[in-house]
């Protein structure tokens, strides 16, 4: 069981934060104020253009639990938070934005179920009116399409702001993909998983490093890295259009043979002309999605690091702090 002085790792991807540090820096330590367990705070800076790396390193000399991560250049929060997995030693991690939109205050609570039994305690987010359009309806669509054709079930609403047993680290780091969506592989791993509902608060400062475009290619990347069934999409059309162009034959054949009783003066060429924008249509998706896979595979196979750490600027990589 837990012992008391368990440690607990807490992994805070930040990507042009500055104003957020300090905010966020003192909702964390509220929050975790009267609890009994150890902590380590791990700030992964994703290559920031602004000066979150020395406000994070100026933080770090007021409390020791602190330790910075800096990636050489932007990698994108998924290999961000991928990175901080990988160097966090607790018997618990916790993964949080630092925009303060994850409620700090919760933490106790996750660690609560963790205590009971839980390997992996997922944050839902209750819907977000203040959200625009495109974003809630985008991903209204994201979870439905994708849970009807992806082995892996996403439960909608689930954010990355989860914990995870150090059990489940351990299997995590053993995945090496690189087109990745944390959330998506933490619940393919399975074990035992408990549920908290939050209500998202508006980012303290800044605004989300998650463009329009970022998202979206996010969302493809999931349906990629999770599901082979698109693939085989093309077939499944080619199944559809063979009887569809028999019967186009068929019936402008009968058009023709009972002298045009629908008036409709349907000529050949437009019949053809009809037939090769569609097949032609047709060629090009399957080939896209082809392209999609074989884009992935690529990079699967020039097997180059997941993401660069530069030592220089990071505090404490190698476990303990100087
Ligand atoms: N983030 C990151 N790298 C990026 C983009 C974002 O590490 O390229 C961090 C960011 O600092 C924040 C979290 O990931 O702590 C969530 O990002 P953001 O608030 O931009 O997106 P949201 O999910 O809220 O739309
Ligand atoms: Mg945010």
């Amino acid at each position: 069981m837990k012992t008391k002085r368990s440690l607990i790792s807490i992994i805070i991807p930040c990507y042009n934060e500055y104003d957020n540090v300090d905010p966020f820096y003192k909702s964390l330590t509220n929050a975790i104020s009267d609890s009994s367990y150890e902590y380590e705070f791990i700030y992964v800076n994703d290559g920031s253009l602004d000066k979150t790396l020395q406000k994070l390193h100026t933080l770090a000399k007021k409390d020791r639990r602190i330790r910075i991560l800096n990636l050489s250049r932007n990698f994108g929060k998924e290999v961000a938070t991928t990175a901080g997995i990988h160097h966090a030693n607790g018997d618990a991690l916790i993964i949080i934005d630092a925009d303060g939109q994850h409620p700090a205050e919760l933490i106790p609570a996750f660690i609560r179920k963790w205590e009971q039994g839980a390997k992996v305690v997922v944050g839902i987010r209750a819907t977000n009116q203040n959200e625009g359009v495109v974003k809630r309806y985008g991903s209204k669509l994201f979870y439905r399409l994708f849970n009807s054709i992806a082995t892996t079930k996403l439960v909608p609403g689930t954010t990355d702001f989860r914990l995870i047993d150090r059990v489940v680290k351990h299997e995590f780091a053993r995945m090496t993909e690189r087109n990745r969506i944390t959330r998506g592989l933490v619940d393919w791993l399975g074990f035992k998983q408990e549920y908290i509902v939050f209500h998202a608060n508006s980012r303290i400062a800044g605004t989300a490093g998650y463009s329009f475009s970022k998202l979206f290619s996010l969302a493809l990347n999931s349906f990629v890295s999770l599901s082979l069934k698109p693939l085989y999409l093309s077939f499944y059309i080619g199944l559809v259009i063979l009887p569809a162009s028999v019967a186009l034959a068929f019936g402008s054949g009968l058009e023709m043979l009972l002298h045009d009783p629908l008036h409709l003066h349907i000529t050949g060429t437009a019949y053809l002309v009809m037939l090769v924008l569609f097949l032609l249509g047709m060629v090009l998706i399957s080939q896209g999605i082809t392209a999609l896979y074989l884009s992935h595979i690529y990079t699967e196979t020039q097997n180059r690091p997941l993401y660069i750490i530069d030592s220089e600027n990071s505090l404490g990589i190698g476990a303990t702090r100087p």
